[in-house]
């Protein structure tokens, strides 16, 4: 049998998260592993396995997780420092999670290449 999508049983609630936002399309937690100060991820409770599998109707969806992560930005106290956001897709990408998530990642100075 397959294995649930953990970030669809965060997003209905079946499985414990450190929920920051919550509404009818997203939810936003802390990240189990974080790697900043600040590391939060945006998903959407739809299923969207990766970046690769975004439809042309998702793009307002998205445009809101980016906005979500904004209001996080500043609600975190790292809009002013400055912080990164990140999908991170397929192997190369070091995806991990299959299921799109937005990492908000700041607090701390990011290097740059990754
Ligand atoms: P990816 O490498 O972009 O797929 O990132 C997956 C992220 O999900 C990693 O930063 C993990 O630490 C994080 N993660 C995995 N499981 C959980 C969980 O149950 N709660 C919160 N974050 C998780």
């Amino acid at each position: 049998m397959n294995k649930p999508c953990i970030f669809c049983e965060i997003s209905a609630g079946r499985m414990d998260a450190d929920i920051v936002y919550s509404d009818d399309d997203i939810v936003a937690f802390k990240d189990i592993h974080p790697r900043a100060p600040v590391h939060l991820l945006v998903i959407p409770r739809e299923h969207i396995p990766s970046h690769q599998d975004m439809l042309e109707s998702h793009s307002t969806l998205f445009g809101r997780m980016h906005w979500v992560a904004k209001q996080l930005a500043e609600e975190y106290g790292v809009a002013e420092s400055g912080y990164r956001t990140i999908f991170n897709c397929g192997r190369d990408g070091g995806q991990e999670v299959w299921h799109i998530h937005l990492h908000l990642l700041g607090g701390r100075p990011l290097a740059w290449p990754p």
